[in-house]
């Protein structure tokens, strides 16, 4: 069993989780759903920002834009929370039910193997490596 510490899984889990949200979406989700513009490359962001480590890692939760989106709207949270409730309603609620029955702790190495094999299965699915 390889003995990292938990900062370098949370770095490792963080990359992954980034690497196949962008994979996965492609594109700003937000794009089109307001008077922002899309400007700057693709992040991934949180469908519910706060609560447990391990929604940090739900790929359900996982949404990929463009970091002018990201950014005002890390800058604005109710106007996120309103949006993601009008527009990704189902994710919303589901998430937001899961939540109370998430394990409190986090085992690191069964969430970097879960994204790493998430990343490996996508990668695969394409003929070129988009990134
Ligand atoms: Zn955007």
């Amino acid at each position: 069993m390889v003995n990292w510490d938990n900062k370098k899984y949370k770095q490792e889990c963080d990359k992954l989780f980034s690497r196949y949200i962008r994979m996965r979406d492609g594109e700003c989700k937000i794009r089109g759903l307001d008077n922002i513009p899309c400007i700057g490359g693709l992040e991934a962001m949180h469908i519910i920002r706060r609560g447990k480590l391990r929604l940090r890692y739900d790929v359900n939760n996982g949404l990929a834009g463009c970091h002018n989106h990201h950014s005002y709207y890390t800058n604005h949270p109710y106007l996120w929370r309103d949006l993601m409730q009008k527009e990704f309603s189902k994710r919303y609620y589901l998430i937001r039910q899961n939540e109370e029955r998430l394990k409190t702790y986090i085992d690191w190495e069964d969430t970097a193997r879960s994204l790493a094999i998430l990343v490996g299965d996508l990668r695969s699915s394409f003929v070129n490596e988009p990134c």
